[in-house]
């Protein structure tokens, strides 16, 4: 492995963001020769729970968030956050978020997640993902979009006196789960929470949310969120 998960933490909090993200895409290329079960360390945290913690769960859109929300209510009190600058146009956030809310109102949940929005933050994408613009999908720039949501994340987290953070992401067959995980974990030192270690794919869960997305009538988006270098 490239580094082990202790120096991603210094990584972090030693470097400037953009030596950040470099180094850590260049940990993560390695690091997939070696890839973790992030289903079965969830499964572990799940099975040794003795009361219903609090989580931050960052939730990057409706679809995603459907069958992720279905499993996680059922052991943690959720809060659903919507903190997702990446997303371009700004329309095309408020329409992600809408869904969002549709499906919060839509789901019979015995315990329903609260949500959090702070609000379309474009400029902070922007200022992340500079000098990035030109990689392809699954490159730097999404380790620095990963970077800037989970940290975002994990700071609401630590200041909310929550016990874990997390993420919908993991659920998408197109998201590195190795590269989200290392950088939760890694948070998870700066912050002081507990990261929830995931990889939501793995027992059909994108499957699962196709299904509870038609169900729900949910507006299901065609390109991840920046659209780089594709739209423009
Ligand atoms: S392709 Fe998706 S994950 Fe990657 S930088 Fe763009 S919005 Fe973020």
């Amino acid at each position: 492995m490239c580094f082990p998960p202790k120096m991603d933490a210094t990584i972090i909090n030693i470097f400037p963001m953009k030596v950040v993200t470099i180094l850590l895409h260049v940990c993560y290329d390695i690091a997939m020769m070696e890839k973790r079960n992030y289903q079965k360390e969830l499964d572990a945290v799940t099975g040794a729970l003795t009361h219903r913690p609090r989580l931050m769960l960052q939730c990057c859109c409706g679809p995603c968030s459907s069958y992720v929300l279905e499993y996680l209510t059922a052991y943690f009190d959720v809060t659903a956050l919507f903190y997702n600058p990446n997303i371009r146009p700004e329309a095309e956030y408020e329409k992600r978020l809408a869904t969002m809310r549709q499906l919060l109102s839509s789901m019979p949940l015995a315990h329903p997640p609260a949500l959090a929005e702070p609000g379309w933050r474009g400029e902070e994408f922007l200022a992340a993902a500079r000098g990035l613009e030109k990689e392809p999908e699954g490159g730097a720039r999404c380790t620095a979009c990963f970077l800037l949501r989970l940290e975002y994340t994990a700071r609401a987290a630590a200041e909310g006196g929550y016990d874990f953070f997390g993420t919908t992401l993991t659920v998408s067959p197109h998201k590195d789960a190795e590269r989200i995980n290392r950088i939760g974990f890694a948070l998870a030192e700066r912050y002081g929470v507990r990261w929830l270690p995931s990889d939501f794919k793995k027992r059909n869960g994108y499957l699962r949310s196709i299904q509870l997305s038609r169900q729900y009538g949910l507006y299901r988006q065609e390109y991840c969120g920046c659209g780089w270098p594709e739209r423009e």
